[in-house]
């Protein structure tokens, strides 16, 4: 997802790394290319202005350590920088709650939610060895239901059984009881989606969020979209609230945008990365390791 953004970071700052002593025109200069291959990844200008004044400010007049060129320094700085834009530390789904803790899965249609939805409960049961269940909310798509059905069965986790008619908020509380009456550790939401985000998708999914009080409510945002992207993620947290993001298709040619100004424009940690269609293709986002990417 950051192959361009990579190539073009590491041209600017093989440059500085060459140089002997590093001036104020070399940080200013470099910091130029830095903002113009930002913006080329489809990062939000605000947040890439934000980035390379940090930068600037870091690095001219920065005391160079004996033991690195000033163009390491900078490296240094903007890696440094990266982290703490990404979110600095790793936040998993948090599950330190009553069982059975509610998830919430929110998010436009074909964002990947359900996908995703399966994901995590795959993860979940095997990786956690929790006990989830999965319930589909959505009564828009007819088919909706049933696609969770089927994949409950092809990941081997539990589904609410089906009944026709129920408006969400009535399966939404029937999946409560039998998660409570089967002593299931984790209950998955899936929500309707919509092809943008409007008002009565966002007080449909307001309600349920009121009526069972998930402990995470994440927000599915396909990064292929770039800046819709971070757009969806912040209607959806000015209305309804989430705690996270999962941001899908990772794995695509994505400019890397979403993920780089996610966290910057929400307030909200990206949790994790869906990088492909199987069940395992799920990762935690570790803001360092994306930072180490980025940079190459
Ligand atoms: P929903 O409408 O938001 O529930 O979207 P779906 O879960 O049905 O996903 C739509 C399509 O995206 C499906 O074909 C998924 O297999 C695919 N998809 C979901 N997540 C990923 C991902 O991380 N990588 C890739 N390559 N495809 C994904």
């Amino acid at each position: 997802m950051f192959q361009s953004l990579t190539e073009r970071l590491s041209g600017v700052l093989d440059k500085l790394t060459r140089r002997g002593a590093l001036t104020e025109g070399d940080v200013v200069e470099a910091m130029r290319e830095v903002r113009r291959a930002l913006l080329e990844a489809d990062v939000a200008l605000d947040v890439v202005k934000d980035f390379t004044e940090k930068v600037k400010a870091k690095a001219v007049g920065a005391e160079v350590l004996r033991s690195v060129t000033p163009g390491q320094m900078v490296v240094k700085i903007v890696n440094d920088e990266l982290v703490a834009m990404l979110g600095s530390d790793a936040q998993p789904i948090d599950l330190h709650a009553a069982p059975p803790v509610g998830i919430l899965m929110v998010g436009l249609q074909g964002s990947g939610k359900t996908t995703t939805t399966a994901k995590i409960a795959y993860r979940l049961t095997n990786r956690d060895r929790k006990k989830v269940l999965m319930a589909s909310l959505d009564t828009r798509r007819p088919a909706a239901q049933e696609q969770l059905r089927v994949l409950g069965e092809q990941t081997g986790v539990a589904t609410l059984p089906i009944i026709a008619g129920q408006n969400p908020l009535q399966i939404a509380r029937r999946a409560e009881d039998a998660a409570k009456l089967g002593g299931f550790d984790v209950i998955i939401y899936d929500t309707a989606g919509r092809v943008t985000v409007d008002e009565e998708l966002m007080d449909e999914v307001r309600d349920v969020k009121a009526a069972i009080h998930p402990h995470e409510v994440l927000l599915v945002a396909d990064s292929l979209t770039g800046q819709d992207a971070v757009n969806t993620a912040k209607a959806f947290d000015g209305h309804i609230g989430v705690t996270g993001i999962v941001l899908t298709r990772a794995d695509g040619d994505g400019r890397g945008g979403a993920a780089l100004s996610m966290r910057a424009v929400t307030g909200k940690p990206i949790k994790l990365i869906g990088v492909g269609e199987k069940w395992d293709a799920l990762e935690d986002f570790h803001p360092g390791r994306i930072a180490s990417r980025i940079l190459g």
